[in-house]
């Protein structure tokens, strides 16, 4: 199959694909999208094929506005629509019931609950607009491998296999929405993204509970997804908390290094063992997958090391997709 590239001018190509049942990519702020029509099966048991993607984790539903989330919630409580108001469109996806029978079940993975999202990018809400029923939306990569923030990346992992991407240029935010569960008592943050627990817990005037991540554990619902390995480069990812740890490193010709500008200035390696992940912690989440990816990309690196951040809410984000690409390993300080 060939992978079209679409710009705005033909993005009703684009849409005809997907009402046809094709598969098409699009962009949003956060990372790009694997967009297939929500109520198609068949379509959408092809997303799962092509990226790979184990079939009981269930993909987010992606949609216009909230009246037509409203067709396949089974209510939206007041909760939903606090949120609705003050984060939409944006990078935040709402975990709510699903109404009976309104879609296939390989969209919820079997679940009673839906993932919505409304992403903040004016040729996805053209698209999705145009076509008048919501996409699914997993992040446009190879299942484990980091998500995309560009059309390339995407074409990279998926050409052949998809009939077109929608090209709007590098994402803003660079890593995946947020997701709060509100089908609990509690709500629940069951993935870090740009909008932070602190911001949710504002919004609703209610406490937030943070998933810690642990699939053990019991009092808390999860999300499926976190099962998986996730974000892999095929070498080892060591995240390096200190920064002056920088310096002590063992380096080679082999070894990739991921940070920012006055920290990479310090590396005795040559340019290309080097990926900046810009000036600051917005920089990086920005950088991070798009670095993760570059050295992936050269058989001559054996091992990337990657600048860890904490300190406050607004790391979760990075740190979470970090950790997970490094399977949690961590540079002992000497
Ligand atoms: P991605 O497919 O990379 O965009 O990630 C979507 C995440 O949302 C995965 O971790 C899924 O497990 C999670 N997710 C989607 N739908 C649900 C649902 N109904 N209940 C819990 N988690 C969900
Ligand atoms: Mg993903």
């Amino acid at each position: 199959m060939e992978t079209k590239l679409f710009s705005r001018a033909q993005i009703d190509d684009a849409v005809k694909l997907l009402a046809a049942g094709e598969l098409v990519a699009f962009p949003t702020e956060t990372v790009y999208g694997l967009g297939a029509l929500a109520t198609n099966e068949q379509a959408v048991k092809n997303v799962y094929a092509a990226k790979g993607r184990p079939s009981d984790n269930p993909l987010i539903v992606t949609v216009a506005d909230e009246k037509m989330m409203a067709k396949y919630a089974k209510e939206i409580p007041v909760r939903a629509q606090k949120l609705i108001e003050q984060f939409w469109p944006g990078p935040l996806t709402i975990l709510l019931f699903v109404k009976p029978q309104s879609l296939p079940s390989a969209v919820t993975g079997g679940l009673d609950t839906v993932a919505f999202r409304c992403p903040d990018d004016p040729l996805t809400h053209e698209l999705i607009t145009k076509l008048g029923a919501p996409i699914v939306g997993p992040s446009a990569n190879t299942s484990t491998k980091p998500s995309p923030t560009t059309a390339q990346h995407v074409y990279h992992d998926l050409k052949g296999k998809i009939a077109g991407i929608l090209d709007n240029g590098a994402t803003k935010v660079g890593l995946e929405s947020t997701i709060i569960d509100l089908s609990v008592s509690t709500p629940v943050v069951l993935r870090p993204g740009a909008i932070t627990p602190e911001e949710l817990s504002e919004a609703l005037g209610e406490q937030v509970l943070v998933n810690s991540g642990q699939v053990a554990d019991k009092n808390v619902p999860k999300a499926p997804g976190m099962k998986y390995r996730h974000y892999a480069p095929s070498v080892p990812v060591v995240v390096v908390d200190h920064e002056q740890d920088f310096k002590q490193i063992d380096y080679d010709q082999t070894c990739g290094v991921m940070a920012l500008n006055p920290v990479l200035d310090q590396i005795d390696l040559p340019a290309a063992n080097k990926f900046s992940l810009g000036q600051n912690l917005k920089d990086a989440d920005h950088n991070l997958f798009a670095g993760l990816r570059y050295f992936d990309d050269q058989s001559a690196i054996t091992k990337i090391y990657v600048q860890g951040f904490s300190g406050s809410q607004a790391t979760l984000a990075y740190m979470n997709r970090l950790n997970k690409a490094a399977a949690n390993q961590h540079y002992l300080t000497k």
